[in-house]
């Protein structure tokens, strides 16, 4: 009996920690799943790739430095289309340093006139900024719009509408006139 006791009580003990690590195993599975998803996405935003100059799309890159990175939109509105956004992740404008939204514009404004002085022929620019799911944002790292316009524009193309990649060679010579056109 007394082993039987003893063999029960051992038992129990095993089953008590038995059911405490089932227990705690899926927090602990959960935690890890928790950091290892808020790296991944660290490491997929493919504006933080493109800021860090990984990836064919740095090919395309306009402008750059010691805060933001400036490069042309894959899927242009128009040809000239660039993107302005902050090299450190943020989400949106709410949450980037305003010292660094301010700088974001300061760079659009710089950008639009070089592309003015381009033989692109914009007539007007939008600067615009999607913050949120709901306002349209696609991609969550905050990204200024810098985009040429042109007199008898088709108001087909509004904003959210699914837009064609264009080639990598066609965004390379764009974002190469902008670039001389921004060299002093
Ligand atoms: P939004 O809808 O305001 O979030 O805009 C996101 C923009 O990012 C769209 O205009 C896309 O065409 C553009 N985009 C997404 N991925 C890339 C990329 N890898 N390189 C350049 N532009 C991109
Ligand atoms: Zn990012």
């Amino acid at each position: 009996m007394g082993g039987e006791e003893g063999n029960g009580g051992g038992m129990t003990k095993r089953m008590w920690w038995g059911s405490g690590a089932a227990r705690v195993a899926p927090v602990v599975v959960v935690l890890l799943m928790g950091a290892g998803a808020v790296r991944a996405a660290e490491q997929t935003c493919v504006f933080c790739e493109i800021a860090a100059g990984k990836g064919a799309a740095e090919a395309s890159v306009v402008y750059r430095d010691e805060r933001v990175v400036a490069f042309m939109d894959r899927a242009p509105r128009n040809p000239g289309h660039v993107l302005v956004v902050p090299r450190e992740h943020a989400d949106d404008a709410l949450t980037v340093p305003p010292a660094t939204l301010g700088h974001l514009v300061q760079v659009a404004q710089r950008i639009a006139r070089a592309i003015g002085r381009t033989d692109l022929k914009a007539e007007g620019f939008n600067l615009i900024s999607n913050n949120g799911k709901a306002a349209g944002q696609t991609v969550f790292h905050l990204h200024l719009h810098v985009v040429p316009r042109f007199a008898g524009e088709s108001a087909t193309a509004a904003a959210g509408e699914p837009r064609p990649v264009r080639p990598a060679e066609e965004l390379a010579a764009i974002a190469a006139k902008i670039r001389a056109a921004l060299a002093p």
